[in-house]
């Protein structure tokens, strides 16, 4: 089995040496293809106002200057003489649940090879403290990451569907199992928008990442994570609202 691995934290990122570790378990053909630089948040974008510049590290690691999906799209077309069987995206440093998808360069990345036809699956581990930088614990995603994956590779994946996986902040003896729900959503904060001044005296902002609120609702990722289980989500790439596509089309004189 061929595994593409790919992160948003960059290829130096400690949490693509989890996601290897991990993936050597399964296979020794393992290809990596990652960011050069962090690029958290970048979400599904592709750079398309300047090249992008790719770096063989060793015989299958590459890194790109640029996004998560420009690092896959790198890697199936350029980078890969065969397609990949399986694309890990991760292990994320921190958290991509509810409505961070959209947002995440992880989950993004994983989106990008489910795209192409490849099955793929986004993980990341979650961690209970601010500031925690590059000593977040990676644990429970490094002892409960090949139970996650192992009965998602030959389970058939409907098209254009890829999984979402989180581990929770906490050590790996304290997760207390896995739990398959769907997707939450936090509630919707203005937040976290940090003022300052550069060294120039010139106003500056910048968006920071604080714990934002979910009202309780049951049998979602977050409730999941909430109660100390590994999340795992199917999420599809048609985001039509099939429930009201009748009564939208009534609308327009169908
Ligand atoms: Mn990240």
């Amino acid at each position: 089995m061929r595994i593409l691995l790919t992160n948003d934290d960059g290829i130096y990122a400690p949490g693509l040496s989890v996601l290897e570790e991990i993936a050597r378990q399964f296979s020794d053909d393992i290809w990596i293809c990652a960011p050069s630089e962090e690029q958290s948040g970048a979400g599904h974008s592709l750079t398309l106002n300047s090249p992008v510049r790719l770096r063989q590290h060793d015989e299958r690691r590459f890194s790109v200057s640029g996004t998560p999906t420009d690092s896959v799209m790198m890697a199936l077309r350029e980078v890969m003489d065969a397609p990949p069987d399986l694309v890990l995206s991760g292990v994320n440093r921190g958290a991509n649940l509810g409505d961070d998808i959209t947002y995440s360069g992880t989950v993004s990345a994983a989106i990008e090879g489910a795209l192409a036809g490849v099955r793929s699956i986004a993980l990341s581990q979650v961690y209970s403290r601010e500031g925690m930088g590059d000593d977040v614990p990676f644990g429970a995603a490094l002892a409960w990451g090949a139970k996650i994956i192992a009965p998602l590779l030959n389970a058939p994946f409907a098209d254009r569907t890829l999984v979402n996986v989180n581990f929770p902040a906490l050590p790996a003896d304290q997760v207390k199992g896995i739990r398959v729900v769907r997707q939450g959503f936090h509630d919707y904060s203005r937040g976290s928008v940090v003022e300052g001044r550069d060294p120039r005296g010139y106003r500056y902002f910048w968006f920071g990442l604080h714990p934002i609120e979910h009202t309780l609702d049951h049998g979602t990722d977050l409730e999941a994570i909430d109660e100390g289980y590994v999340s795992v989500t199917p999420l599809q790439l048609d985001l039509t609202n099939h429930s009201v596509l009748g009564e939208f089309a009534d609308r327009f004189g169908k």
